[in-house]
């Protein structure tokens, strides 16, 4: 039975070779198995029948029962489309089909009674519904039908005619197959220790709930699954990496460390930098190899933390390297570093794309021979030509641009690996953080540096655009900056760039006096620094741009962050949005602008923003309002894994249980030989097969 979920998908009745391929490049489905833990992302009741006089255009899905009076084609061309009237005696609606209209005047009659079945949709006070699902009365067995389950698909499925209901159909012949057991992927004890389901049985419930209790039971069980492999992932990870990598021991802080405490610090360290530079000392003298997630919010002064742990590692004998995604960063941390470490014997190298010829070829040789103490820049530093004489030392800002399959490049550089620091400005709550990135400690810097005054959030409708642009004429005047940024869904789409270009335009046309740059995704990377530094160098008054801008740029003199449709941003951006204002002395604001409707999750983002500016407050209600499971809060939050079922904000409870399991195996199994946990070990190594593209995911 094991192989039954091994089977390719292309056996299922009705998956040919093309709709298999688009099942697994949309949905990543190419087995049973994989269909089968393609769960659905909702249950709607279809046990309550609504009368028409009852419904409204605002109502999710909705069950009618009653009767056809009429068909009538319509509309011309692409508006061509099939309308019927339904009634069920206390009001008339109209059904319509875009397409397959032969196929329902072939097969539903009129003056029969169906049950009807779908989104209701209204437009000048009259009610219709597209493509309703249409049964015979006789047919719905209504107290079976009970919870319906709906599967997110995409418009590519949908246009191979992959909807929700077909993907229903191939659950539920998947699971007509299931004769005997399949096998389990938990232990017995542990299924018994949790009262959790056997598989065969909440596979089958999850996707045909036989009541709203096995549901729920059902979901339990395929959570603790999901989050027990995760931590038992994480786990052995963590283990196996203890033995795997010796450290280089750092034990001495010297003249590099201590000059530039005394001589060239320029402000008294914070708090949280001095703590979290104690906690970087420690992993770099314990003879392991530090790994180490740096989280600070935007401004917290992540970048001095930066230079003081390289500090350490040249005062014992090493070089230093930091990472950054983007020229401009690696410049501005470059100029930072040369500047803070004035009149120090240290000698500190860019390296980026634009760095070329003999110049390149320089840096190459004093790197190799040891003469270049700092080498900051772009990932063009993995590059294969680049040779450290000994380097110690690897700082990476701003991670969530870099993978995981980067950050191990960095590995084979030396015989005993680097320290790593990975920097992120992207707060995620710390134990969710410790879940996720089991392999990384993580430190964080929960302290702004003094007098720096928070950044003023408003919330402002669209109507009112004459206030917003007399406030930005004021800022401007007075010698100030202001970003202006609008929503691109997808870069590669022309129609998203259209916001931004008649944005700019409208801007040009009203501040004739003022020079304006713009950025935006689709632009080469050289035209990007380009427009970018005219801005950072005080030439341009106005940016226009797109989220490009989100990462790391210190402009202090920026001190108004228009953000446009900021009903299309995710929480976490508009955070991170905010950050590139309020870096300076003079009081800053962050205008969020949007239409007047909104939906409730958005009012709610909204009022977050305007309430506080703590990047860790924010990150929790982010989790909660969306969980982080989708994809969007994978890229966004790093996050190196996508969870199907289980939500890391909600199922606390459930990851605790699965934390614990997943550790009294490891150790009652450290070498992984028991044939009793041997499943485990076994159904581990086919996730992590699967899920190979994790690093490209972070
Ligand atoms: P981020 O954590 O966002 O990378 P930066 O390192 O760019 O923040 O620091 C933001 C600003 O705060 C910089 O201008 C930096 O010089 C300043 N700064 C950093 N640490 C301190 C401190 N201890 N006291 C005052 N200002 C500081
Ligand atoms: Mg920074």
């Amino acid at each position: 039975m094991f192989d039954f979920l091994k089977r390719d998908i292309t056996y299922l009745h009705g998956v040919g070779p093309k709709r298999a391929e688009i099942l697994k490049k949309e949905i990543g489905v190419s087995s049973f198995g994989d269909m089968l833990f393609y769960f659905p992302y909702k249950y709607v009741d279809r046990s309550r029948i609504y009368t028409v006089s009852e419904i409204n255009g605002e109502m999710p899905y909705v069950q009618l029962r009653g009767r056809i009076l009429s068909f009538e084609p319509a509309g011309e061309g692409y508006k061509k489309r099939l309308t019927a009237e339904f009634t069920d005696g206390t009001g008339v609606i109209e059904l319509v089909w875009f397409k397959g209209m032969k196929f329902v005047l072939g097969k539903y009659a009129l003056n029969t009674e169906y049950v009807i079945f779908g989104k209701p949709n209204e437009f000048k006070g009259k009610i219709s519904i597209a493509h309703p699902d249409v049964d015979r009365v006789e047919d719905v067995n209504l107290s079976a039908v009970g919870l319906m389950p709906f599967y997110n698909t995409t418009e590519k499925m949908k246009r191979a005619f992959i909807n929700s209901a077909a993907i229903l159909k191939m659950q539920q012949s998947l699971i007509a197959s299931v004769t005997v057991p399949l096998e389990e992927t938990l232990t017995p004890d542990v299924l018994s220790q949790y009262s959790l389901m056997s598989l065969t049985d909440a596979l089958r419930n999850v996707h045909f709930p036989e009541s709203p209790e096995l549901l729920k039971r059902a979901r339990l069980r395929l959570k603790f699954e999901e989050l027990f492999y995760l931590q038992l992932n994480i786990q052995s990870y963590v283990v196996e990496r203890r033995h795997k990598y010796k450290g280089l021991i750092f034990r001495k802080v010297g003249d590099a460390f201590n000059g530039f405490y005394e001589n060239n610090l320029p402000f008294p360290l914070t708090g949280a930098q001095k703590r979290v530079i104690k906690e970087i000392r420690r992993d770099l003298g314990s003879g392991r190899q530090m790994n180490r997630l740096l989280q600070g919010d935007v401004g917290s002064g992540k970048t001095l933390v930066a230079l003081m742990t390289m500090l350490i590692a040249i005062d014992n004998g090493y070089q230093a390297c930091m990472m950054a995604p983007t020229e401009i960063l690696a410049n501005q941390h470059f100029d930072t570093i040369k500047t803070m470490l004035r009149g120090m014997p240290l000698r500190v190298e860019l390296l980026t794309g634009s760095v070329k010829g003999k110049r390149r070829e320089e840096i190459f040789e004093s790197l190799a021979n040891g003469e270049v103490d700092i080498l900051v820049g772009t990932h063009a530093v993995i590059e294969d030509p680049v040779c450290f004489h000994s380097l110690g030392f690897v700082i990476i800002d701003e991670q969530h641009r870099f993978g995981v399959a980067q950050r191990a490049k960095l590995w084979t550089k030396n015989d005993t690996p680097p320290h790593v620091l990975v920097m992120t400005a992207t707060p995620i709550p710390r134990t969710l953080a410790m879940t996720v990135y089991g392999d990384l400690d993580v430190s964080v810097i929960d302290e702004l540096p003094p007098g720096r005054k928070p950044v003023k959030t408003i919330h402002m409708y669209n109507t009112r655009e004459d206030e917003l642009y007399a406030f930005i004429r004021k800022q401007v005047d007075e010698g100030r900056q202001a970003y202006i940024v609008y929503p691109l869904i997808k870069e590669s789409e022309k129609s998203d760039l259209k916001n931004l270009e008649d944005g700019w335009r409208k801007i040009s046309g009203l501040f004739p006096q003022y020079r304006i740059c713009k950025v935006h995704g689709r632009m080469k990377p050289a035209e990007k620094d380009a427009e970018m530094e005219r801005f950072v160098s005080g030439e341009c008054q106005i940016m226009v741009a797109t989220t490009v801008i989100e990462v790391g740029v210190n402009v202090p003199n920026a001190t108004v962050m228009i953000i446009e449709n900021a009903e299309r941003f995710g929480l976490s951006q508009l955070h991170q949005l905010r950050g590139r204002v309020g870096r300076g002395g003079d009081q800053s604001y962050c205008v969020l602008v949007t239409g007047f409707k909104l939906s409730e999750d958005t009012r709610k983002r909204i009022g977050i923003m305007v309430e506080t500016n703590d990047g860790f407050e924010i990150a929790e209600a982010d989790l909660k309002l969306r969980g982080p499971g989708d994809l969007e809060g994978t890229q966004q939050s790093g996050i190196a894994f996508d969870l199907k079922i289980a939500s890391l904000s909600r199922d606390g409870l459930i990851l605790n249980a699965a934390k614990e399991a997943a550790q009294k195996i490891i150790s009652a199994d450290p070498e992984h030989k028991s044939p009793y946990y041997a499943v485990l070990w076994n159904r581990l190594k086919e996730i992590k097969n699967i899920q190979i593209n994790w690093g490209a995911i972070s």
